[in-house]
């Protein structure tokens, strides 16, 4: 009991911890390698309209295909390209590879909006921007196909950098969207501030959402203030149908959730979305926000 409450004693003897940073380390070697070799791959969860019942984004979430380890879940090593200087070429890869999968959905006729993950890291400067900037050109893709999802710690760290950075992406076409919103430590001064057009309910506040009083008078004023600020709103981590119901009627706009799909490779979101009750996009919606 003692050297559970004393936490130095507890770390030093607890052989978990050990392994823990022999994997880190494991981990913090390979990934170099892992991004240069392609063993990174996209899983794909799909954000169903409120308002339409359409399918009409799809978040990409990238994994670790392990040679031996198997596949390694983004928690694991996100982090540690951050703390690796790894994160630009990280960054790089999922952008590259998530335009490359919408641009074969869209010659295959599916027509949906992507987003992509971003760190603090790649607002800080605009190298990452010129990069997605110099594809989008390159392939011509519309405004609004593609949304960046940043978390409130990339504003927290540098919000003038942040917001110079921000509205430069949204000047050259991408729809911003504040991830994991309410967990961070962003204020409402720096929020009315940013240029962006969505925000992402964290899954904390979703996910026990009907039982807990608490959970819905923060979403419902949530969906408020974002309406008030002309953003629209996501919430993500739906696990039942009585919440997605919820939800709809707050005016929430886009759901992502295990109810409507877990994440997916590839091919078996393709699957999914061909055999779901949910309506396809018939086009791709540029310049709407939800
Ligand atoms: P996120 O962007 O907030 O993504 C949502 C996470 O919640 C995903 O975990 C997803 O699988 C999980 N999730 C979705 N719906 C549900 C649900 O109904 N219930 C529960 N319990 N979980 C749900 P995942 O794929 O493991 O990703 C974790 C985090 O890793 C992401 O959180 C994101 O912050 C980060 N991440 C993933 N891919 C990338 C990336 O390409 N770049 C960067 N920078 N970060 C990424
Ligand atoms: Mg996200
Ligand atoms: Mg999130
Ligand atoms: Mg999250």
């Amino acid at each position: 009991q003692r050297a559970k409450n004393n936490k130095k004693a507890f770390q030093i003897y607890d052989p978990i911890f050990d392994q823990n940073a022999i994997e880190r380390l494991f981990l913090t070697n390979n990934l170099r390698t892992a991004i240069e070799q392609n063993q990174l791959t996209l899983f794909f969860q799909p954000k169903l309209s409120l308002k339409t019942m359409e399918i009409s984004h799809v978040e990409a979430l990238v994994r670790w295909q392990h040679p031996e380890k198997g596949l390694i879940p983004p928690d694991s090593f996100i982090s540690i390209a951050e703390k690796t200087g790894q994160m630009d070429a990280l960054t790089r890869w999922v952008t590259n590879a998530a335009i490359n999968q919408y641009l074969a959905w869209q010659s295959n006729g599916i027509h949906i909006n992507i987003a992509i993950n971003i760190s603090a890291e790649n607002i800080l400067d605009k190298s990452y921007p010129d990069y997605v900037i110099s594809l989008k050109q390159q392939h011509q893709l519309t405004d609004c196909a593609i949304t960046l999802e940043v978390t409130e710690d990339a504003v927290v760290d540098d919000p003038e950098k942040a917001t110079e950075v921000l509205n430069y992406l949204n000047q050259s076409g991408f729809k911003l969207s504040i991830d994991d919103y309410g967990t961070g430590y962003s204020s409402l001064a720096q929020l009315k501030q940013l240029p962006v057009q969505e925000l992402k309910i964290d899954r904390s506040f979703v996910q026990h959402l009907l039982d807990n009083e608490n959970d819905q008078i923060i979403v419902k004023s949530t969906i408020e203030l974002a309406h008030n600020m002309g953003l629209s709103v996501v919430a993500e981590g739906i696990e039942d149908e009585a919440t997605l119901l919820f939800l709809q009627s707050q005016g929430c706009e886009l759901a992502q959730g295990y109810f409507i799909s877990k994440p997916l490779p590839a091919h078996e979101f393709e699957a999914w979305l061909s055999q779901s009750n949910y309506k396809k996009q018939t086009k791709t919606h540029a310049k709407v926000l939800d």
